[in-house]
């Protein structure tokens, strides 16, 4: 900023900064026109009001006055963190649209990014197209009409290029009448086609631009400034919101890169820059909107070029450095040191049912290693479904339970917690441990005593569903919170659990966090573990255990149904048993529900009648799922009829046969959760995938992929990508980091070393990485992760 002093100004500059002043608050000019030290900008405007009566005229924009005023004057006085409506040309009401988007800084302007380019560079002649690609053309407008069809009012726009002529067609389009004036310039985007009569080449419903400043009536200058953003160059195309389009984001954008500060600050540091050979954040900012000439052309589509790369990677490291962070902070508070002594080793040997997986002895000794430091664990076990997660989670139990600790097991379902409760008490109860079970749906006075029984600390190992962290239950000594099945329980519950968990403890008798196991089987993609659960050490289970054969899936259009009834009650007379599964129908819990108790009257009375049919559902009360449940587990139901309730957890090992209806309607998560309920023991399985009606081409694939392979991951990997990482865990949930320019499929080799130079950053500082940088990148990521997630607490 230069002085002021000496320099004149007129008076109705000056009346503009005063007014600028009332309306914004000094705090805002401060920022604004990057004045370095408040007090002198102070003073300025204490002068300029008392030398000059304030005149406001109604409706001007104080900041467009002041901007027209002072931008030109003042260079690189936008900062990433400057308000949006401080860019020329935004107003309030351009704001607010903007807003709508989540962009309410220059920052979050900038990192708006083109989703494609053209290259009106080297635009096509029209005489060198070919039919079947897609090409941009820029041409004169020579003549449009609307034509009427027996069907439909067709819009058409004849373009050319001398002699040469282009047609272009958009069906239904009446809005576009009127809009082209012959002879305005135009930037058409599209594909190129034959039309089959007149062998005539055409582009039907392109994207098109008018181009030169249309309102710019005569003024030469501003127009020519405009076209150069529009032609002659690689174009960024952005899509528009509301009423800004493409070109209207070009410009802003463009005002907004000239008018930003040089020093930009640079968060990264130098080390980790030099590392990667990233590029500075400025002429990635730069070079993403406006690539240098000679940019390949494929690296900019594909998100691949240096500027692409450098925004990635910064969006990508400062979410691993939280995590990383996170990881840090928790090793610096109180755990229990758990002893792992011979005495501990013989209890837990002396209760296992069979030789564990050399992947369960691998992860269990994971597991004891975080036990017996002082800090807490934070650890997720992740093995697929029916890899024998359940008794890894009972010997970390009896850890902590030979050190006097008690033990809280979570799981997402009653039918589940049941489950679990049974299994605990044939395999614990022998030798002696004392094990509860707490779901809503006991009766109130023995929900009153389980509790009681907790508080005093004679429970030692206390299952059940959310109800444990909902009912308000005390542990005397809580040093263990296991959490099966976990991602059924959502991002932000899980962070709940984890600090209740901590609350759970009185602080008098007990100040150190318990630790935390959480287990799932739905395989989380690597990519999305280092993201989601980026703060948990992670153990997988990789390998099944023994005497298993492979499930053989086949995929059944459901007119074939009598076939695949046929074969289950073969499979039934060899003495197996077999599910039933109905889909839920729209998220329509009732329809589904109907459709499961239809089934069931069928199948039982009708097909099945000689044989012993159950039915599990969602609505039955408590007792009878459970005694349902157990009748099935106990051989005396051989077919059992359900709704996705039995998805998850449930342990049945002479199930061999799962049939699904509707099979198309499922996610891939669910499919295989469904699967894995069978093939849990040595008989060959059967998973038959019934599918009625039309499959969509995204339900194809999914039962193919189901076909094709029975690896969880894979499947992850593939539900990752069809349905992205949003949507990945069923409904969008608050708390997973969303990335405006990173994708996790295709960048999770830059996600790879995000987290290691993170790890190096938070290592530091070392003759790379001086501290100044360590703290300026710390202060960064926090202003950051504050407004976007609230995972990271720093201090
Ligand atoms: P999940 O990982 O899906 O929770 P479970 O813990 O329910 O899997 O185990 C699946 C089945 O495999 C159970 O019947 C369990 O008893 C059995 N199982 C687990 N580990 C072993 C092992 N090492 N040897 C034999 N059977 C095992
Ligand atoms: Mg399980």
């Amino acid at each position: 900023m230069p002085s002021y002093r000496g320099q004149r100004r007129s008076q109705n500059e000056i009346h503009h900064v005063a007014q600028y002043d009332r309306q914004q608050g000094l705090e805002k000019i401060h920022e604004h026109c990057g004045f370095r030290h408040r007090e002198s900008l102070a003073c300025f405007l204490l002068e300029l009001k008392s030398a000059w009566p304030i005149y406001i005229p109604k409706r001007a924009s104080a900041l467009s006055c002041y901007d027209s005023c002072y931008c030109p004057r003042i260079p690189g006085m936008l900062e990433l963190s400057t308000p949006v409506q401080y860019v020329k040309g935004v107003g309030p009401r351009v704001a607010a649209i903007l807003a709508g988007k989540g962009i309410h800084t220059v920052g979050e302007l900038l990192h708006y990014l083109p989703f494609r380019y053209e290259d009106r560079l080297n635009p096509r002649g029209i005489s060198e197209l070919r039919p079947g690609e897609m090409a941009t053309v820029i041409a004169e407008v020579r003549s449009s009409g609307l034509f009427r069809t027996r069907r439909m009012p067709i819009f058409q726009l004849t373009v050319g290029q001398g002699r040469s002529r282009l047609r272009c067609l958009w069906f239904n389009a009446t809005y576009l009448q009127d809009k082209f004036i012959p002879g305005q310039m135009i930037a058409l985007y599209g594909k190129v086609e034959e039309d089959p009569r007149s062998r005539e080449l055409q582009i039907i419903q392109p994207q098109i631009e008018m181009l030169g400043d249309a309102s710019a009536d005569g003024n030469g200058v501003e127009k020519k400034a405009a076209e150069s953003l529009e032609i002659g160059r690689i174009v960024p195309i952005y899509e528009a919101v509301g009423r800004l389009t493409s070109r209207w984001f070009r410009h802003a954008i463009h005002t907004a890169l000239d008018n930003l500060t040089p020093d930009l600050p640079e968060p990264i540091p130098a080390a980790v820059r030099a590392h990667l050979g990233l590029i500075s954040a400025r002429a990635a900012l730069w070079n993403v909107h406006w690539p240098e000439p000679g940019e390949s052309f494929d690296a900019l589509q594909s998100s691949r070029t240096p500027a692409h790369l450098r925004l990635i990677f910064d969006e990508l490291f400062f979410v691993e450095l939280g995590l990383e962070l996170k990881r840090r902070q928790l090793k610096a508070q109180t755990g229990i040191a758990f002893r792992l002594d011979e005495r501990v080793r013989t209890a837990i040997k002396k209760i296992l049912p069979f030789h564990p997986t050399a992947a369960q002895k691998k992860v269990l000794q994971e597991i004891a290693g975080d036990m017996q430091k002082p800090y807490p664990m934070r650890r997720l076990l992740q093995g697929d479904v029916g890899s024998g997660k359940t008794i890894v989670g009972f010997e970390a139990a009896i850890i902590a339970i030979e050190n006097g600790s008690q033990v809280a097991l979570m799981a997402p379902t009653e039918i589940l917690a049941q489950q679990h409760y049974f299994s605990a008490r044939r395999i614990l109860e022998n030798a002696g441990y004392r094990i509860v079970l707490l779901t809503g749906s006991l009766e109130a006075d023995r929900k009153r005593e389980v509790r009681r029984h907790i508080a005093q600390g004679n429970a030692q190992l206390v299952i059940g569903t959310h109800a444990l962290l909902e009912e308000k239950v005390e542990f005397a000594n809580l040093g263990l919170v296991i959490v099966d099945e976990q991602h059924r329980f959502g991002v932000m519950q899980r962070l709940k659990l984890m600090k209740k968990s901590g609350e759970a403890a009185p602080v008098e008798r007990t100040p150190a966090e318990p630790d935390v196991l959480v287990m799932t089987a739905t395989p989380i993609p690597r990519t999305l573990a280092l993201t989601l659960y980026g703060d948990l050490d992670l153990s997988v289970l990789n390998e099944l255990p023994p005497g298993r054969t492979p499930i053989a899936t086949h995929c059944i259009a459901d007119d074939q149904s009598p076939k695949v009834w046929e074969f289950l009650r073969k499979q039934v007379s060899a003495g197996h048993q077999a599910y039933v599964v109905y889909p839920v129908i729209a998220e329509n819990e009732e329809s589904e529900l109907k459709a499961a108790i239809k089934m069931y009257r069928e199948l039982s009375g009708k097909i099945f009648a000689d044989l012993k049919v159950g039915l599990l559902h969602g609505r039955l009360d408590a007792t009878l799922k459970e005694q349902v449940m157990r009748m099935f587990q106990r051989g005396e139901l051989q077919i059992l009829v359900a709704t996705t309730v039995i998805e998850v957890g449930v342990d049945v090992p002479n199930a061999t046969v799962m049939v699904i209806e509707h099979a198309e309607r499922f996610g891939l998560a669910q499919l295989h959760q469904l699967r894995g309920r069978i093939g849990r023991g040595g008989a060959k399985s059967y998973c038959i995938l019934m599918t009625g009606g039309k499959v969509s081409e995204e339900g194809q694939r999914r039962l193919d992929a189901m076909v094709k392979t029975n690896d969880g991951f894979q499947i992850a990997e593939l539900d990752l990508e069809l349905r992205g990482p949003g949507e990945f865990f069923g409904t969008r949930q608050a708390g997973i980091p969303s990335f405006r320019i990173a994708n996790l499929i295709r960048d999770a080799q830059l996600l790879e070393a995000a987290k290691r130079e993170a790890a190096a950053v938070i290592a530091g500082p070392d003759q790379e990485i001086s501290a100044e940088e360590i703290s300026r990148a710390l202060v960064h990521m926090r202003a950051r992760w504050q407004h976007t997630y609230g995972l990271v607490e720093v201090a």
